[in-house]
């Protein structure tokens, strides 16, 4: 299959392409344009051009697109959730499930002409009443990471179009196919072509697409060393940025906790998606040995029953990692955690030999210290490590001191431990007993620390603010004058 670019609601190539791949079986699947400076520029331009009229359009006839974009997601779920699965390599269910999140933003943009109402205040002074309006900004752009090749796009897109912004995305070029499927039904909801466009390929595209003077903002999600360099690039520049980068999400577990419960959903928290997800459980903190020897009691005959296979094996649990970069990444870090006196209780390496794809099982390592490498770096793969520590007072103190901040969670049953916790974690998206606290899209998806560089989180109110700049007028109509010069005399 050969992929194009989506510029101003057509098709275009490039002389220079990448190969995609897929991950359970290694077979190039598509070819992808990459993007030099004049397609960079084409896009723009054409970006521009059909920004200055959709600024102008009724905010609930941008919500109009909004609502044919569901109906059409809807329609065609199936199919984009098998892009998902084939492109990125994860299961039906996962992809399933990215889709729906996705979809809950669109839902939520819906409500532009509530969402973009202003606020008003009468009466400020005598005489004088004073509002604030939501202006767009322009072009926007978004560049996306290859874990959520329709998800995170999703995130951006409903609500940076109805602020009245043009979108320009720069997929992953490691998942770029379910960024085309998206640009037709944008299409076919009635979009007027140039405001989506999307622009292939890697990190130079990106940085193009960055420096070019007429994008105004810039929205990422990947990993922490882009998302640094992104937002300082961008904001020298005097652009908006949001950067969300990477994660080391701890779920802490207390000796009153449903272990068995525990237990059951950090399966899913932990090895879903593969592990490859921001959001996912990668360290158990256990308070006590107790804790710990229970949960990896209960926890070992649940991994030995997730079966690793392609993701559209309908009864796949796990489907590969994204790479061979990625597989021998995590490879290097389990066998760096055995050298540095942890114990590794199960091994996923195990389930690569009969394989040509990049698999890796669930893995599960225990007396795991926060000096090793297996705590410190964000494996972004299905491995858990066990931390053993004395109280929740050392298990708050480790996680804060991390240098990630996305999200976490705490399985107890005591109310006063999950308050202290809330209060006092330093982490921007928190689960009491709930191991993956995705905020809904009406809320927004943030984390703290080395996890999101920027001040607006992504999606729900935040993203409001982030694709508008704010005008506040403040108005006064002296008393002698109504009326004057009008039909209707002096009043
Ligand atoms: P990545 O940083 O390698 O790439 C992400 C995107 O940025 C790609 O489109 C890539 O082409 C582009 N890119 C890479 N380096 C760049 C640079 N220096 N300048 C400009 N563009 C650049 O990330 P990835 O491997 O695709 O995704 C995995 C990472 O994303 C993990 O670290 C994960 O935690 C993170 N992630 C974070 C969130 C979140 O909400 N915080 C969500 C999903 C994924």
């Amino acid at each position: 299959m050969q992929l194009s670019h989506w510029i101003d609601g057509k098709a275009y190539q490039n002389s220079q392409t990448i190969e995609d791949v897929n991950p359970a079986n290694g077979q190039v699947i598509a070819t992808v344009p990459v993007a030099d400076q004049a397609m960079v520029e084409q896009a723009v331009a054409a970006a521009k051009v059909a920004q200055k009229q959709w600024a102008k359009q009724a905010v609930h006839k941008r919500a109009q697109v909004m609502f044919n974009l569901r109906n059409l997601i809807v329609e065609h779920f199936d199919e984009i959730v098998g892009i998902i699965s084939l492109d990125n390599g994860k299961t039906i269910a996962d992809a399933k499930g990215e889709l729906q999140r996705g979809l809950e933003v669109v839902e939520y943009a819906c409500g532009a002409p509530e969402l973009l109402k202003g606020e008003h205040s009468r009466l400020v002074g005598s005489d004088i009443d004073s509002w604030s309006e939501f202006h767009s900004l322009g072009v926007v752009l978004g560049i996306t990471p290859f874990n959520f090749p329709a998800m995170v796009p999703l995130w951006m897109i409903p609500m940076a179009l109805i602020c009245g912004n043009a979108f320009i995305l720069k997929p992953s070029e490691k998942v770029p196919m379910a960024a085309n499927k998206l640009a037709q039904l944008l299409q076919a909801a009635g979009l007027p072509d140039g405001l989506f466009s999307v622009v292939h390929g890697g990190r130079e595209t990106a940085e193009m697409l960055i420096d070019h003077q007429d994008i105004k903002a810039v929205s990422f999600v990947g990993s922490t060393p882009a998302a640094k360099a992104i937002y300082q690039r961008a904001s020298a520049a005097g652009k908006r940025v949001q950067a969300l980068g990477g994660a080391k999400n701890h779920a802490l577990l207390m000796p009153d906790a449903d272990i068995e419960n525990a237990a059951d959903t950090l399966i899913g928290a932990a090895f879903g998606g593969t592990g490859q997800r921001c959001m996912a459980i990668s360290v158990a903190v256990c308070v006590g040995d107790d804790t710990a020897d229970k949960l990896i009691a209960s926890i070992v005959p649940k991994m030995d029953k997730l079966l690793v296979a392609e993701g559209n094996q309908a009864d796949a649990d796990m489907g590969p990692l994204i790479d061979g970069i990625a597989l021998d990444r995590v490879g290097n870090i389990i066998s760096e955690a055995t050298a540095q006196g942890a114990t590794v209780v199960k091994d996923g390496r195990q389930i690569q030999a009969n394989n040509s794809g990049y698999f890796c099982g669930p893995t599960l390592i225990d007396h795991v210290k926060a000096d090793m490498s297996c705590y410190q770096t964000e494996i972004f793969g299905p491995v858990l490590a066990v931390v053993r520590v004395a109280d929740l007072e050392q298990a708050i103190e480790l996680t804060n001191q991390h240098q990630y901040g996305n999200g976490t969670c705490i399985f107890t049953q005591n109310g006063a431990a999950a308050h202290k916790f809330a209060n006092e974690i330093e982490v921007g998206m928190v689960g009491i007993n709930v191991p993956l606290p995705v905020p809904m899209a009406f809320h927004s998806f943030g984390g703290w620390k080395q996890s999101l560089f920027g001040d607006l989180h992504a999606y729900g109110p935040d993203s409001v603010r982030f694709y508008t700049r704010r005008k506040t007028i403040t108005q006064r109509w002296l008393k002698q004058a109504a009326g004057q010069g009008t039909a209707f005399g002096q009043l």
